[in-house]
């Protein structure tokens, strides 16, 4: 296996290129990039370095769902627990929406501790990116909505990291602020 600093770096490279021209939903526009760097700078932070793997499947954790990289390349590249921490982050994009986020909250409980730490701190980027001043209704409605589901979501994830867990409260605190 690659050195972990490698790792990482070669994981928020291809994470860049297959992402590249992305966006992210709601205001500004903002490169979808920012929310991998986000999520991949908070699971570093929560166990304080000490897991690149872990680090780079946050970089790549949205690799598999939205662009053509394969659970194989990312085994093949990286190691097999990042492909695996991937492929346990991705939904089945077959399903309608409203199946696939049943399906998160059912299978939240039985994700491995890494993918669940992940799953975490995507929920905590995708609340702050709908966190907005003088939020219209719609945005107001979709934070209330997304909060509620990613509560629930992240319920079945909670336990392996105090710090993250925290992090997640405080989110959710200051959107329900705002409604
Ligand atoms: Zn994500």
């Amino acid at each position: 296996m690659l050195p972990p600093i490698r790792l990482v770096s070669e994981a928020a490279d291809l994470a860049a290129h297959r992402h590249n021209g992305m966006a992210r939903k709601g205001r500004g526009n903002e490169p979808y990039i920012n929310h991998l760097a986000e999520v991949a700078n908070l699971l570093a932070t929560a166990t304080d370095g000490a897991d690149a793997e872990l680090v780079a499947a946050g970089w790549l954790h949205d690799t598999i769902e939205d662009t053509d990289t394969t659970r194989e390349e990312l085994a093949q590249r990286f190691s097999e627990r990042i492909a695996s921490l991937v492929a346990e982050c991705t939904d089945d994009m077959s399903l309608p929406k409203a199946k696939r986020r049943q399906k998160q909250i059912e299978d939240a409980p039985h994700k491995s501790p890494g993918a669940k730490l992940i799953k975490i701190a995507d929920k905590i980027s995708n609340i702050g990116t709908r966190i907005h001043t003088d939020p219209t209704t719609e945005e107001r409605d979709d934070l209330a909505d997304y909060s509620d589901w990613a509560t629930q979501v992240v319920a079945g994830c909670r336990g392996g990291n105090a710090w993250l867990d925290t992090k997640f409260d405080d989110a959710v605190k200051t959107a329900r602020a705002l409604l």
